[in-house]
């Protein structure tokens, strides 16, 4: 007797999201197909519908984790492929106002290090274990259609680089398009009203190199977090090992701090960072070939949560819900939850009648509850800028101050550095750092700083 709750699944979309879905579905449904408008490079090489793959992408060890339950082998073909392991807290020299660097210590737990192409290219080599999963590369969704009283998906309309459309009936269709332009069409087509958005204005800006570490590289740390000083400077760097003895270089900043796209510039920006860790450490680097950019203007969270249910089978995921701040690096680590969530809900609803019914709402829930946590974190770091637009946090300046507090405890003692780094990695809830003492320490510390 079959198990599956479907016949087709399609996904829209083979970036991380779209990967980590096709995966969750496959042990529902008979086929998945993942329609990709790119064409998938065979190397881990940049490629052209997922422009932020340039850039540094930190993968937080909550995202490590859905990758490795979602994939049993996924850590070892990571390590294989050259992701460079880095002792989290001691291999990464963070710099912060105040602690140049932050106390640097072995708090035993590892997380790699790589390029966003590596990890794609690692995550697509893992779905091919699946046979019932099939990624259809060069082939752009067009629209997705609904039955006539728009209760339930029935297909999506794709059209190949050859111009040939296809019509590839579907039970279910994950929008992980990135944009989630898909999903929209449906409810403009329906009459529905679109999501409540909210949205941060963040004005970020990356401008990017990638490196050959020099053999006098310091040794003393592996990468480089260097932040400014907020909120007279935006300016910042990013700069971690990743595969092929390489360093990525990520400068830039907010509201219109921005390293310029030529290599005497970028050096320039770099010495009038804070410090001059980052500047020391490339200035005698052969300039790159390119310095790819990215502007990333606004945070925006699609509250579907709030809407009434959409048509069965419909579901959005990953940025096609929320994109969040990339400097915290938790998008990715947000998308592959989501699809271990997802997999959850059919798995505790495939003895249901009809599994596929009520979905979406129970799905947003657990969207809600995973994104709730980054956002969080992310607003409370990116209003201490007055530039920044949207609504402010509630006892923000109060926020502040606890952070700054909780930070210099965290200096002195490593139990509390890990505990706010779990909280980072979204390991742990934010409520981890409000029990009532550590709460009165932070207080103490609170009422000395003033
Ligand atoms: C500069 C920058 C740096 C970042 N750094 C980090 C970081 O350090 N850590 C982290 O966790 N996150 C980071 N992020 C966020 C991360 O990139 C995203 O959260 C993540 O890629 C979301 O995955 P996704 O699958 O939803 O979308 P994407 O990865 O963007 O994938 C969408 C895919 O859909 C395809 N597609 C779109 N439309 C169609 C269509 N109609 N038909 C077929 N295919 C289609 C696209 O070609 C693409 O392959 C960063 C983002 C930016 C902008």
């Amino acid at each position: 007797m079959s198990t599956y709750i479907g016949k087709q699944a399609i996904v829209i979309g083979a970036g991380m999201g779209g990967l980590s879905a096709a995966r969750a579905v496959s042990d529902f449904f008979e086929q998945v197909v993942v329609l990709e408008r790119d064409t998938l490079p065979t190397n881990p090489i940049h490629r052209m519908g997922t422009p932020q793959s340039q850039h540094v992408h930190a993968l937080l060890t909550s995202g490590l984790n859905a990758l490795r339950a979602l994939f049993p082998s996924f850590e070892q073909d990571l390590i294989r492929a050259g992701a460079v392991p880095l002792k989290v807290a001691l291999d990464v020299r963070l710099e912060r106002p105040g602690f140049d660097p932050f106390p640097q210590r072995d708090l035993g737990w590892l997380v790699y290090s790589m390029s966003r192409p590596l990890l794609e290219h690692t995550v697509r080599r893992q779905l091919h274990e699946y046979p019932n999963i099939t990624v259809r590369q060069r082939c752009r969704a067009e629209s997705v259609s609904t039955t006539a009283d728009g209760g339930r998906v029935r297909a999506v309309q794709c059209k190949t680089r050859d111009g040939t459309s296809e019509v590839l009936p579907a039970d279910m269709v994950i929008d992980a398009s990135g944009r989630g332009s898909p999903t929209l069409a449906v409810l403009r087509s329906l009459g529905g009203p679109p999501p409540e958005e909210t949205v941060i204005g963040v004005d970020c800006h990356y401008t990017t190199a990638l490196i050959p570490i020099p053999p006098t590289a310091p040794t003393d740390w592996k990468g480089v977090f260097t932040f400014p000083e907020a909120p007279t400077s935006t300016s910042g760097a990013l700069m971690l090992p990743i595969e092929g003895n390489r360093w990525i270089v990520g400068l830039g900043g907010q509201h219109g701090a921005s390293a310029p796209a030529e290599w005497e510039g970028f050096l320039r920006f770099a010495e009038q960072l804070r410090t001059p860790t980052v500047y020391d450490a490339i200035k005698h680097a052969a300039p790159p070939e390119r310095l790819p950019q990215f502007g990333f203007p606004e945070s925006v969270w699609r509250h579907f949560e709030r809407l009434p249910d959409l048509p069965t089978g419909l579901l959005p995921l990953g940025d096609s819900i929320c994109r969040f701040n990339p400097i915290y690096g938790q998008g990715m680590s947000v998308a592959t939850h989501e699809a271990l969530a997802l997999h959850r809900l059919l798995n505790s609803r495939r003895v249901l009648g009809d599994p596929l019914v009520g979905l979406s709402g129970a799905f947003f829930e657990e969207a809600l509850a995973l994104i709730d946590a980054p956002w969080a974190i992310a607003a409370s770091l990116d209003f201490v800028y007055p530039q920044t637009r949207g609504q402010r946090p509630p006892d923000f300046e109060n926020t502040l101050k606890f952070g700054r507090a909780l930070n210099r405890i965290a200096a002195l003692d490593p139990a509390v550095h890990k505990l706010t780094l779990e909280v980072q990695h979204l390991l742990k809830p934010r409520s981890a750092l409000r029990t009532p003492e550590l709460v009165e320490r932070v207080q103490a510390e609170m009422a000395a700083m003033s």
